[in-house]
């Protein structure tokens, strides 16, 4: 009798064979495997077993890559990188922005940003789709209850800590800091510890009214703690500096 494999346990099968042939090579210490999320690729490097993930999504932001690709190879953990080159990938006839389908509500929007009108029932079947992918994504990148996750982020434009000001609970903001680097903390002991240090950093451990799908609010709602370190695109040096503090800081 031949049994039918669910989708995602071939996945995870994948993933757990390449991990397996990465164990029996034991000069390579990082052991390397992807998975797909909403029908794109993200690679996974880990170094060691501890309960810390590491998040590249936004294609277009290679500073960040950059700084995590030297990061993950000195500090234990689990990178993920996402294989695109832009902000937004493709999906279906349209393009999302893969950090805004961490929710139902924040998939419905991304779904329609760059593609309105959807014919009768197409829309549901995709947000269907999502939240079964998201579920499966979620399961293998959150970490276990004492673990960390950090995303890290660029931005190119006007975007700064200002911005992120009202829908914060607390904030430490240092005269000397380009306002434009900043990490964001969704857990008040680490705000604690962090605001210490000479960077920006702002805690939101509130849920909003509205949730854009950004995955800040879903490790929220699973009380996981979620940092984001976001520096101006090509500062390389200032985004890995951030990085490294924060594991001091939170040693
Ligand atoms: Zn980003």
């Amino acid at each position: 009798m031949i049994e039918k494999i669910p989708m995602y346990k071939k996945i995870l099968f994948i993933a757990g064979l390449s991990f397996l042939f990465a164990f029996e090579q034991e000069s390579i210490p990082v052991q390397k495997s992807f998975i797909t999320f909403v029908g794109v690729k993200f690679n996974l490097v880990q170094n060691g077993n501890a309960p810390k993930r590491y998040l590249w999504i936004h294609g277009d932001e290679k500073t960040a890559k950059m700084a995590l690709e030297n990061h993950i190879k000195n500090y234990q953990g689990t990178a993920f990188f996402i294989q695109n080159e832009e902000r937004e990938i493709p999906f279906e006839n349209t393009i999302i922005d893969p950090n805004r389908v961490f929710s139902r509500n924040g998939a419905y929007y991304a779904l329609r940003k760059f593609q309105p009108g959807w014919p009768p029932g197409s829309l549901k079947k995709a947000l269907d789709q999502i939240d079964k992918d998201r579920k499966i994504f979620l399961n293998i990148l959150m970490p276990s209850k004492d673990g960390l996750l950090i995303a890290v982020h660029n931005n190119f434009r006007g975007y700064n800590v200002r911005d992120e000001e009202p829908k914060s609970q607390r904030t430490s903001i240092k005269k000397e800091q380009n306002p434009r680097d900043f990490i964001l903390c969704t857990n008040e002991d680490d705000f604690e510890k962090l605001s210490l240090g000479p960077f920006n950093v702002v805690l939101q451990n509130e849920l909003p009214l509205s949730d854009d799908g950004s995955l800040s609010w879903e490790a929220l709602r699973r009380n996981v703690r979620y940092l984001n370190v976001e520096t101006r695109l090509g500062y390389l040096s200032q985004q890995k500096k951030m990085l490294k503090f924060i594991e001091k800081a939170l040693e």
